[in-house]
């Protein structure tokens, strides 16, 4: 693990470099509070720090808020290092965010003690942090291609909708379904079929823009975002993945087979209110028109403007007879 130690005492600096290497740490020095600040700000920073508290320029205590304000994570746990004097001081300490405690000059073992009771809590907010990471893949991708997941590509969609509404700029929705999928499944079984729907996925995927998203919508069903893409753009690119995806055989464990999919495409023009429904209805009756000329094609169909709020006519009231 690695540990920085800020301290402006020449000989206390090296006596802590000294003891913390000889335990197995590696050791990031820094020689006042400034560049204490510096050093923790950095990518890949170290998660436990020992700061003097009197340094110049910045004393550990004005580091310690600092770094406290940054909520940074993971988060970095901080030993501040006191002298006996400063013992009445130290609710301040911890009121600026430090954990912990040592007094100079300091005794081996305590600093042992504190330094294990540090590394457990930075071990525990890494296995906490690799667990959210964990929750948050489950709760928005596909646990089969790894793309997003339906409820997330869906908001996702909503997202851009807004975004294009202000911006004043289209957004192409395509929904792709795979062709003759269920015969996969049925000739080679289900594994194949699986292996099928990951590398159909990853092929879209490696054809389309860094903005662009791609979900997966349903059992053989993908939904593509294409932010800032007309009826042309939205075509071409749905072209391109389907070039991509039918352009080379996919290897099963047995055989090869060829993949193809359809492709149905729609475009929310700027300059009116879309719904990610409506505009997912559209794709689908592309899709579906795909299919019906022969697959293994693109089909973009326009949206019609959504209809314009009824008038409720006011019963007009009987002129009064003179
Ligand atoms: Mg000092």
């Amino acid at each position: 693990m690695k540990i920085l130690i800020a301290d402006d005492s020449v000989v206390s600096r090296h006596l802590l470099e000294a003891t913390l290497k000889k335990w197995g740490y590696a050791v990031v020095v820094a020689c006042d509070g400034l560049e204490a600040l510096e050093l923790m700000q950095r990518e890949n920073a170290p998660n436990l720090a020992i700061l003097d508290w009197m340094m110049p320029g910045m004393t550990g205590l004005e580091v310690c808020e600092r770094i406290r304000q940054r909520a940074r994570e993971p988060y970095t746990y901080i030993l501040l290092l006191t002298s006996k004097s400063q013992k009445e001081d130290l609710i301040e300490g911890m009121d600026a965010g430090a954990d912990d405690y040592i007094t100079k000059p300091f005794d081996q073992h305590e600093l042992q003690v504190r330094l294990r009771a540090g590394r457990r809590l930075v071990d525990l907010q890494a296995e906490l942090l690799s667990a959210r990471e964990a929750l948050r893949e489950q709760a928005t991708k596909d646990s089969l291609t790894h793309q997003w997941n339906r409820s997330y590509i869906f908001d996702l969609l909503c997202r851009e909708l807004s975004r294009a509404e202000r911006e004043c700029k289209p957004v192409g929705v395509v929904m792709v379904d795979l062709d003759h999928f269920k015969s996969v499944n049925d000739n080679h079984g289900h594994f194949a079929g699986d292996a099928v729907l990951c590398e159909s996925a990853r092929r879209m995927q490696s054809t389309i823009r860094q903005y662009d998203a791609i979900g997966r919508y349903g059992g053989e069903e993908f939904l593509v975002v294409l932010p800032g893409c007309d009826e042309q753009s939205s075509f071409n690119l749905a072209e391109r993945m389907r070039k991509q995806l039918s352009q080379s055989q996919m290897s099963l464990t047995e055989n090869a087979i060829n993949v193809t999919a359809s492709f149905g495409a729609t475009v929310a023009v700027p300059g009116q209110v879309w719904t990610a429904e409506s505009l997912i209805r559209k794709a689908d009756e592309a899709l579906y028109l795909a299919k019906r000329l022969g697959r293994n094609r693109v089909e973009v169909l326009p949206i019609e403007s959504p209809p314009a709020p009824a008038i409720v006519s006011q019963p007009e009231t009987e002129p009064v007879a003179q």
